[in-house]
């Protein structure tokens, strides 16, 4: 299962996963954009992905349980689980950040993952080599000024990973840190930045691929970065 699946990172790692023979459940809350990724998914021969949409900073506990009760229902366990939308939020000091855009951030992007990660964990189990993956950024690993909600959820992801991790035996638990990368929400963050000098999702994909693959078995609680 790949969040965010519909656009930047999320998008190329569902993609790279289904041509490593993965059949991926794109989670996301833009359907079309999500179809996008199905089709393809599926110009490239890859296993028939499904969709679910759900967008993060509305739903509630009845719409994780539906997605994990589809999974159940179709494939009966889950393997892998990249942990990828995450919004930006505003940058501005603590001093002037707005409460409901601090609320939205801490909600989509550690709420919404422990949610979905306690949710799925029955089907996590029922797997040979499960494995979670958080994306961090390395503002969760050191503070910088005017990151806000963003740079706190980000070091609450991490928080969670650890925990998680020490907690279960049985599933890979770790955090990823992509790195300047030429997505959208990049090009938010460092407008006057020059994209072309950015490395492409497609760039940092062999990080993701060994933490969602068998390769990484045995490694726990760690937070790798991409580049
Ligand atoms: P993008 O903005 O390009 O993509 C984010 C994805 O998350 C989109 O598909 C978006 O959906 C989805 N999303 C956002 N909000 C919600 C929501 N409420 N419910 C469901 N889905 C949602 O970002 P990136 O690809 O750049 O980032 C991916 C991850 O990597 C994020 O967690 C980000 O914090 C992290 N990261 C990125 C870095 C970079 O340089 N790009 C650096 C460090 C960390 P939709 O398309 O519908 O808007």
């Amino acid at each position: 299962m790949v969040t965010g699946a519909g656009d930047g990172i999320g998008s190329v790692a569902a993609r790279s996963f289904a041509k490593h023979g993965a059949t991926v459940a794109l989670v996301g809350r833009t359907q079309a954009k999500l179809e996008a990724v199905y089709d393809a998914i599926e110009a490239d021969g890859s296993p028939t992905p499904t969709i679910a949409v759900i967008d993060f900073a509305k739903a509630q506990g009845d719409d994780y349980q539906n997605i994990a009760d589809g999974l159940e229902e179709q494939f009966g366990r889950l393997d892998g689980l990249l942990h990828n939308a995450g919004i930006l939020g505003h940058r501005s000091p603590i001093e002037h950040y707005e409460v409901k855009t601090w609320l939205d951030v801490m909600h989509v992007n550690l709420n919404a993952p422990f949610i979905l990660t306690q949710t799925l964990l029955p089907l996590l189990q029922k797997s040979s080599g499960p494995s979670v993956v958080f994306t961090s950024s390395g503002v969760g690993r050191k503070g910088r000024a005017y990151w806000g909600a963003y740079a706190v959820s980000k070091f609450g992801t991490e928080g969670l990973m650890q925990t998680l991790a020490d907690e279960v035996e049985n599933i890979r638990v770790n955090c990823i840190n992509p790195g300047a990368t030429r997505t959208a929400m990049r090009k938010v963050a460092y407008p006057g930045e020059d994209p072309t000098a950015l490395l492409t999702p497609a760039d940092i994909m062999s990080t993701y691929l060994y933490l969602l693959g068998p390769d990484s078995k045995g490694i726990s609680g760690q937070s790798l970065d991409c580049q």
